[in-house]
């Protein structure tokens, strides 16, 4: 779809002037240079593609919460993985406070015996383990400041590399890993981002979590 605009790749890094359409009339410019490269993270980028996301998680968290209220005592974990896996919650980190949250932790800390993060990329859903980033990441996030959606969906597509890149795909070299990350720090450094001041802060914390030229998750769970 032409827009006018021009942007890289968020896979390959490439300037183009096609970006998803779905998300574009959200208001998030995602740019893909081809459909390949779009196919290659849409398993991940399906669950948010098109959602303006929340800049405010507040109302959306009452709407959860509310949700939540009516799920009776009993429920266990799986019951409330069921409740909220059907993706009509606009938001994936904000809505899956504090049920789903909880659910993901328990999931990845058992899959995860060595508690270091990176152990289970590729081996896990990737919906598992953006959850625990945040965790990381979020302490060092400006309060009240409409970041948040388009990093999301930076991160999102992110960790579908990483994952598949952890899988051995041929389709998904280090190189493309290193230019999702980028993607990420210069969101962070623009205009659209409204992090002002805070982005070297986020940036820093960013590379603290993942090395930039490694791409190795620094990520101890607990
Ligand atoms: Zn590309
Ligand atoms: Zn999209």
């Amino acid at each position: 779809m032409g827009t006018g605009k021009t942007g890289a790749c968020l896979v390959c890094g490439k300037e183009t002037s096609t970006l998803c359409s779905k998300c574009a009339k959200a208001g998030h410019d995602l740019f893909f240079c081809s459909p390949e490269h779009q196919k290659l993270v849409w398993a991940e980028h399906r669950r948010v593609c098109g959602r303006r996301l929340a800049l405010d998680p507040w109302p959306c968290m009452a709407e959860f919460l509310d949700q939540v209220a009516k799920v009776p005592a009993y429920y266990t974990a799986q019951h409330i993985h069921d409740f909220t896996a059907g993706h009509n919650h606009p938001f994936d980190l904000f809505t899956a406070q504090p049920a789903l949250a909880d659910f993901r932790c328990v999931e990845i800390r058992r899959k995860c015996r060595s508690r270091n993060l990176h152990d289970v990329l590729g081996k896990t859903d990737v919906f598992q383990v953006i959850p625990e980033f945040w965790l990381h990441f979020c302490p060092a996030t400006p309060v009240g400041v409409a970041w948040y959606a388009g990093m999301q969906h930076r991160v999102d597509i992110l960790f579908s590399l990483l994952h598949r890149h952890a899988q051995e795909d041929p389709n998904v070299p280090l190189a493309y890993c290193r230019n999702a990350y980028k993607q990420v720090e210069e969101y962070l450094l623009s205009p659209a981002s409204n992090v002002g001041p805070c982005a070297s802060l986020m940036i820093n914390t960013f590379r603290r979590l993942i090395d930039p030229d490694t791409m190795v998750l620094h990520i101890k769970i607990l």
